[in-house]
């Protein structure tokens, strides 16, 4: 008789701990503003580049995708060595944390809170220790406190900018100082999943933010409306690149990913840059032929279309700020966002309340602990949304 007890198995106490993956929620008909997907479908290139790789699924991929790799280089400016491509940047993380934790010693990641809901998941299955930083009062990173909280047991320090899912940009100034103020021996993982939206406009202006700020950020929710608060912060100007601070930084790698600008969430590929030698240590932890050839050819397609990618971006970027200043108008406190969401937080209003229009309007939002995160859809989807939201 075999033994059927599968409890018996010994599984790890941190696996056995883990909070499930909550994704965005999904439902036939609904508009879906929970998972900060771009609303787009992809576009016929992609599609038809998808269905020519299909052909040659029977073959292995290129190991380490050396063709979108080579293309991500030159358009980076970095060499190909400096690049690790994965599926999906989740999974380009969970290697980038399997080459600096190491098993039987405390190994602490530091990290804004609330920030993406992947980083605990991603630091307890590497086995390291999360040293969790709370936000500022007006949703940003404490980056002071986020340097405070380094310890000789510190192995890396994660800043998301901007942040998931407060739309929070940490300034380039600000992400400067941390580099300066953290030991060379701490990695410090920046995820600019949302960067394309950060630079595309900022908060009402566009480009060209016209001296409006220095790199001290103020806060966009100010009781009253969001018009005073977005004249005074972030600005275009503000903007990092992470890839150009890795020179001067070593200790830096910066995680890309096409699921959000490039509209491929569905076909899973992101990528780190880093050094060359911690890009070969990410290397070593990856799995192996981890990009499938479809991504391959979907991503590459996708990037031989960047004006169109651009094109959608400022599209939702204008959309985001129409959302947040019709929010604001219906009496809602909306914090400044950077990216293609918007973040209602829980400390200045009733999100059961928002939760419960949102579902009578058959629209899909994601809430938290700390508040309701919106995804910008389509502005059919956006107007939904608004109408669902009225008056607060
Ligand atoms: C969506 C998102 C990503 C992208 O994850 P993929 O695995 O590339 O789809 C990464 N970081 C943050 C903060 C995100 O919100």
């Amino acid at each position: 008789m075999p033994n059927l007890d599968a409890s018996a198995v010994q599984i790890r106490a941190a696996i056995r701990a883990l909070p499930a993956y909550v994704p965005g929620a999904r439902a036939q008909g609904a508009v879906k503003l929970s998972s900060n997907e771009n609303p787009f479908p992809p576009s016929p290139a992609v599609v038809a580049a998808i269905a020519a790789a299909a052909g040659g699924v029977n073959r292995y991929p290129d190991m380490a995708a050396r063709e979108l790799v080579e293309e991500l280089a030159q358009r980076l400016g970095v060499e190909p060595a400096q690049i690790v491509a994965g599926n999906g940047s989740v999974a380009v993380l969970a290697h980038v944390l399997a080459a600096v934790c190491e098993s039987g010693t405390p190994s602490d990641v530091v990290m804004p809170w609330r920030s993406f809901e992947a980083y605990p998941i991603t630091v307890e299955i590497a086995g390291g220790r999360c040293v969790q930083v709370p936000l500022t009062a007006d949703h940003r990173h404490d980056i002071h406190a986020l340097a405070a909280a380094v310890r000789p047991s510190t192995k890396a320090l994660l800043v998301c900018s901007p942040n998931n899912p407060t739309g929070s940009l940490v300034t380039r100034a600000e992400l400067e100082w941390l580099l300066s103020n953290v030991p060379s021996s701490v990695l410090v993982i920046l995820d600019e999943a949302y960067l394309e939206f950060a630079r595309a406009g900022s908060g009402g202006g566009v480009a060209s933010g016209a001296g409006s700020s220095e790199a001290q950020a103020v806060v966009a929710d100010v009781p009253g409306g969001r018009s005073e608060g977005a004249a005074g912060g972030t600005s275009a100007h503000d903007v990092h690149d992470g890839i150009s601070l890795i020179e001067r930084y070593p200790n830096l790698v910066v995680l890309r990913t096409f699921s959000k600008a490039y509209a491929l969430a569905g076909a899973r590929v992101g990528y780190a840059v880093a050094s060359s030698e911690v890009a070969a240590a990410i290397r070593a932890t990856a799995t192996p032929f981890g990009v499938n050839s479809l991504a391959v050819a979907a991503a590459c397609a996708a990037l031989a279309e960047e004006e169109r990618m651009r094109a959608q971006v400022t599209e939702l970027v204008a959309e985001r700020e129409r959302v947040a200043a019709a929010l604001a108008r219906a009496g809602w406190s909306v914090a400044e966002s950077r990216a293609n969401f918007v973040w209602l937080s829980a400390a200045e209003q009733d999100t059961a309340v928002v939760l419960e229009r949102c579902r009578a309007g058959n629209v899909l939002v994601r809430p938290f602990p700390e508040g309701v995160r919106i995804s910008i859809g389509t502005r059919a989807e956006n107007d939904a949304l608004l109408a669902a939201l009225g008056q607060r």
